[in-house]
This record gives C-alpha cells, structure tokens and sequence, in this order.
C-alpha cells in the first residue's frame, strides 16, 4: 500500500512529463497566417484544407555544409515550418552532418529524449547521467543508441578523413538544446568571471581565451 501511495506521488509530482497528447487527428500547422495569440505549439489551418504534401518534407535528403562550423557540424531539424504536419505530434527528426573528426559538442535536450541511428561513417556517442557516469560506444552504419531526456550526450566523427551521417528522432515538438560549453561561455550577458574561475577552477586569462575562442 505505501509502495503504491509513493509511486502515484511519484508521477503526481513528476516534472518530467511528455508534450501533450494532441485532441485531433492532426492539427497542420498555420505558417502563413500572422501569430497575434500565441498559444502551446502553433494554430492548425481548417483540417479540411489539410493535403497529403503537408505531411512531406525532403529536407533530410539534403547534406548540409559543416565547414562553416567550429565544432564541424550542422544539423538539419524537421518541424512545423517545413513539416506543419508535425505539428503536435511530440516529436521531429534531424538530420547530423559530421565532418572528419567533427564533433556534435557535449549538450542536452530539457524536453526530450533522442534516439539516434549511424546511417554512414564511425561515431563515437555517449551520455552522462547524473551521477557522472559515462556511457560510451562506438556506433557503425546501422547501430543504434539512445540519450536519456535531460541528460548531457555527444557525437564525434572518429575518422579524420570522412564524414559521418546520423539521424536522430526526438520525443518532442520542441526539445531545445544547450551545448554545455556555449551555455557556460557565450551566454548573453556573460556569467561573471568569478563565477567561471571558481566553477572550472580557471584563472583570468582561461576565460579570455575560451571566450575568444568560442566568440563569448
Ligand atoms: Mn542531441
């Protein structure tokens, strides 16, 4: 009975919960009309004038440049604006271009928990929990692996020579991301320098240089 008592708390009280379950069959989402209410997800258009196309999209047939990019990659997300039929589904895909010895950099999703499959190349995955256990593994074309929701993950392009594709489903409309390092240097305004040279037990000149490098 209390093991009982204490589950049901348990999921009274969890914070962690899914996007909600949408209340229609689809709910295609309005791109052309001007927001003025701004409501949990985007309008649908009247499902009459709902099409087949609204639930297609290409842009994950499409490689993306990774030479732009400091940490050598770029992602391509489906979501409402290329895909309003996803709208209140609870989840999208992206598309992860790596370059040679690329890195998606260390970052988590507070809304959702990802799945991501090696489709070309050899990458090296892994996730944090939060008793700073790290769980690695190399994955090949065709292999699998899962981040917990919340928790810290990264993928990096083991060969210097070739890029490495991925492709990963996330269980939200809106997971949001925050690259660890990004969010601690690069954060608008910045965090003090006290605050840095305490928590990463850096001096001055440390946090010039991350903040140099990282355009903080
Ligand atoms: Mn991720």
């Amino acid at each position: 009975m209390l093991h009982l008592f204490l589950c049901c708390l348990a999921l009274l009280l969890s914070p962690a919960k899914p996007d909600p379950d949408p209340l229609q069959d689809y709910c295609v989402a309005d791109n052309k009309t001007p927001q003025s209410v701004f409501i949990n997800g985007v309008p649908c258009i009247n499902p009459n004038l709902a099409s087949a196309s609204h639930f297609k999209t290409s842009v994950l047939g499409k490689p993306a440049k990774t030479s732009g990019n400091p940490f050598g990659f770029n992602v391509t997300l489906t979501g409402v604006a290329n895909l309003p039929g996803v709208n209140t589904m609870g989840l999208i895909m992206v598309r992860g271009d790596i370059a040679g010895n690329g890195l998606i950099p260390p970052h988590s999703h507070p809304r959702a928990s990802e799945v991501t499959i090696c489709l070309t190349g050899s990458v090296l995955v892994g996730f944090v929990d939060t008793s700073r256990r790290l769980y690695t593994q190399q994955l090949r074309p065709g292999e699998s692996f899962v981040f917990p929701k919340g928790l810290i993950h990264f993928l990096f392009n083991l060969d210097s020579s070739n890029p490495a594709l991925v492709l990963s489903g996330l269980n939200s409309q809106n997971p949001g991301t925050q690259i660890t390092s990004l969010a601690a240097f690069t954060s608008n305004p910045l965090i003090p320098d006290e605050v840095l040279r305490k928590a990463f037990q850096i001096n001055g000149q440390d946090i010039a240089k991350i903040h140099k490098n990282l355009g903080g």
